[in-house]
């Protein structure tokens, strides 16, 4: 089963496999980091250069009206939200996840006044948990707990990532989302490692966040976006009150006013140019059936688990309906084990201390891809290139 021309007859049926050719993927690459940076779309390069030229060069300051760049983060808000199961006007795109997620558990304690705990995963993204303690030190009394503990009674907030980073397990949203809520806290998701790679619903949450590079492929750098449940449009508060989020923010009064719905999450200046490239790659998505593309990841993901068998520890789990879209494995050199596959064209990462991941985006990764992925790790591995000392030196960005 786990031949070449196998994997070769599997493209060749994939009903996924037209969206390849909708990305710009350089020639000797497999590229497994989807998971962090998507590829570029075909069509962002020519979207951006619209937005610059025709926009901002010929419109100058009426682009703001004239092309729409005053409504994007709503606009764009409402094409992300089918992604994560939520409907229109529920979703503001802008800012970064960090930020995202500040909103979220600041607006989630005000809501929660008795209680003083936050609960939050020490094995988050460290963003997620830094932002929490920053929080907790700049309000003052609030204790943080580690998620794993598993005790949300006396909880404001509970704050997880619904597939972990580093280990690719996914959680179960709807079965944590309703125990969080049965014991009176609230629920924010971040899906940073789940929007685009699978099924995500978030409707049940009080709020979710996540960014847009990683499997949407809107770019580095590219806006993030805040899901807040109905329920709370009315009463919760954005304590980032910046003018987009007033009522009437060309009014210029002096006294803040919020706005009405999820407008009042907005912040401030969207930044135009990266919504150029979010819009180009959200074209691709509309075309997607969550349900093949989640299909297809389970599919890559249990071949190269299938195809690196014992030669490494897996660290994800070995079901595939508990891993999101990626999978990791453990090796006490991994950082130069990694360096020395990429110097192969096989492109994975390396998450400290030990982890050594692939992502699979099934737009564009191929069965085929898969397999001389795994065939390459396994040389590396038996020969050994990983101790040639170039590889040693750690990057700046890993
Ligand atoms: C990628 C990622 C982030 C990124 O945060 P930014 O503020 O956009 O830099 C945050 N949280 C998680 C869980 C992530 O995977």
């Amino acid at each position: 089963m786990l031949d070449r021309d196998h994997c070769l007859s599997l493209d060749a049926e994939d009903p996924l496999r037209d969206f390849r050719q909708e990305f710009v993927l350089p020639d000797g690459v497999i590229y497994l980091v989807g998971n962090s940076l998507g590829a570029l779309p075909r069509r962002a390069a020519e979207r951006v250069r619209q937005a610059v030229e025709d926009e901002w060069g010929e419109q100058l300051v009426g682009g703001w009206n004239s092309a729409g760049w005053y409504e994007q983060p709503l606009r764009v808000g409402d094409r992300i939200a089918p992604l994560i199961g939520a409907g229109p006007g529920q979703v503001v795109a802008g800012n970064t996840t960090s930020i995202a997620i500040h909103q979220a558990v600041s607006a989630a304690l005000r809501l929660r006044p008795g209680r003083r705990v936050i609960v939050s995963d020490v094995r988050n993204f460290p963003t997620d948990h830094y932002m929490v303690q920053g929080l907790a030190e700049a309000l003052g009394g609030y204790e943080i707990r580690d998620f794993a503990e598993g005790r949300f009674d006396d909880a404001a907030v509970v704050l997880l990532s619904e597939v972990d980073y580093r280990t690719g397990e996914r959680h179960d949203v709807p079965e944590v989302t309703a125990r969080v809520q049965a014991a009176g806290a609230l629920m924010v998701w971040d899906v940073c490692h789940s929007v685009g790679a699978l099924q995500v619903d978030v409707s049940a949450a009080d709020f979710a966040a996540g960014c847009t590079y990683k499997y949407l492929n809107a770019g580095p750098g590219a806006p993030a976006f805040l899901y807040v449940n109905p329920r709370h449009h009315a009463g919760a508060v954005n304590v980032l009150s910046g003018w987009l989020g007033h009522a009437e923010p060309f009014a210029f009064e002096s006294g803040y006013r919020p706005a009405e719905g999820i407008r009042r999450f907005s912040v401030s200046t969207p930044h135009v140019l990266s919504f150029a490239a979010l819009e180009a790659a959200l074209d691709v998505w509309e075309r997607v059936p969550l349900d093949l593309l989640r299909a297809k990841s389970v599919a890559l993901g249990s071949l190269f688990v299938d195809l690196v068998g014992d030669a490494l520890e897996l660290a994800s789990p070995a079901d595939p309906a508990r891993r999101g879209s990626h999978v990791s494995f453990r090796h006490p050199d991994g950082y130069p084990v990694m360096r020395a596959l990429i110097d192969r064209g096989v492109h994975g990462d390396f998450r400290a201390p030990d982890i050594l991941r692939f992502g699979f985006a099934p737009l564009y990764n191929r069965y085929v891809d898969v397999f001389d992925a795994a065939v390459t790790l396994l040389e590396v591995l038996d020969k050994e290139d990983w101790r040639d000392e170039r590889h040693a030196p750690r990057l700046a960005v890993t």
